[in-house]
């Protein structure tokens, strides 16, 4: 029986995510697998945090990979720090804000959304007014949202949520890998992303991070966590401590990939990845100004990772991707929700963020135009 794997094209994936894997992480994901109890693992645990301590800038303890994509990072955060009739505040401008309003409310939260118009940033003097009339036991925001291309104000925002005395709740799923991602220094109390964008691993991991003032919550809860697979009181005794508890079998090989792909990040130097993920941006704005594309963000608020881009009149985005998927081989993402059909999302993430994928893709555009 043919084995449909064998295929499988080589795709360069230039979308939203996932993004280009590294030799060494698709390596890593080959090793042998080893028990989950196992010593080896354990250690390679402990490495796995502290490399996420270094590249999200905290000095949070409980920093580490839930398993699961970026939504099990979201699920999270939010199953172990909203209890029933919290006030939480979200601050939305694109789909993965709209997202954690569906999932707060699930959870009973007396959920607030400050919306701001998709493709713009969120407005801290908006969020001063909002803070101003209620009083929130936590706010969160998407730091990249990945559906607009827009980079929010992170740091204003923590120190307007820390004067208030809420729980900060960051969204970084997009952002990590790419651009400095500072938890300590945003006041952030929780943080996740997930593996398959800047970080250029499979999706699989959702890496987290919880502050004190977040474990503290944590351990004041009412009523347990009402998600088992989720509930960080019990998975803190599987990645924490001398001796560790069995909670649920990690996915072994996926963290060694994470291990390897955080490895790469160091061997070039975070600082130096950040630049590049910059320089290949800026490649691109200029590249696609000359075919006639128009950005959707305003210069100052742009995410060097994803881009969100309009086609220039006439031409018809979803035909452009199709054209360039089935004979280019190179794959962009289309807009979600109200940008359907009206943006482009093209993604320069991780290994994908490389000067020959740029000019290869400017050169599939210039073609098919
Ligand atoms: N948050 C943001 C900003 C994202 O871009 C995504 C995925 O694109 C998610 C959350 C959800 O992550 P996943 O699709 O890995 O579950």
């Amino acid at each position: 029986m043919a084995n449909r794997l064998d295929s499988l094209e080589k795709i360069l994936l230039m979308g939203p995510g996932p993004s280009m894997v590294h030799s060494s992480v698709y390596a890593a994901l080959a090793k042998d697998t080893i028990g989950h109890m196992d010593s080896s693992f354990i250690a390679l645990m402990d490495d796995i945090k502290a490399q996420l301590r270094v590249l999200c800038q905290t000095k949070n303890s409980v920093t580490m990979p839930m398993s699961g994509t970026g939504s099990a990072g979201m699920e999270t955060c939010f199953v172990n720090l909203v209890e029933p009739g919290d006030a939480v505040l979200v601050l939305q401008n694109g789909v993965f804000g709209v997202r954690m309003a569906d999932v707060a409310g699930r959870l009973g939260a007396d959920v607030d959304v400050l919306e701001f118009e998709w493709g713009t940033p969120v407005i801290p003097d908006d969020v001063v007014k909002a803070l101003g009339k209620k009083k929130y036991a936590l706010v969160a925001v998407v730091h990249a949202e990945t559906s607009t291309g827009v980079c929010n104000p992170v740091e204003a925002i923590g120190k307007l949520v820390k004067e208030h005395g809420a729980l900060y709740l960051v969204d970084c799923v997009t952002s990590l890998g790419g651009m400095e991602v500072a938890l300590d220094h945003w006041g952030a109390d929780a943080f996740y992303s997930g593996t398959q964008k800047c970080l250029s691993c499979p999706p699989g991991l959702a890496p987290i991070s919880f502050s004190e003032a977040a474990i503290a919550k944590l351990k004041s809860r009412k009523k347990k966590v009402p998600n088992w697979y989720l509930d960080l009181t019990l998975i803190i005794n599987y990645w924490e401590g001398n001796s560790r508890a069995y909670h649920h079998t990690a996915p072994i090989n996926m963290n060694y990939a994470l291990y390897q792909a955080l490895h790469c990040i160091f061997e070039e130097g975070a600082d130096r990845v950040f630049k590049r993920h910059q320089a290949v941006h800026d490649q691109l704005v200029s590249g696609l100004d000359a075919l006639g594309f128009k950005m959707y963000v305003k210069e100052g608020f742009r995410l060097p990772m994803l881009n969100a881009v309009v086609p220039p009149p006439g031409v018809d985005e979803a035909h452009l991707r199709k054209q360039l998927r089935q004979e280019y081989m190179i794959e962009l993402g289309s807009g979600l929700g109200p940008l359907a059909g009206k943006i482009i999302r093209i993604g320069l993430m991780g290994e994908t963020a490389r000067k020959e994928n740029v000019n290869r893709l400017l050169a599939a555009l210039r073609a098919c135009l």
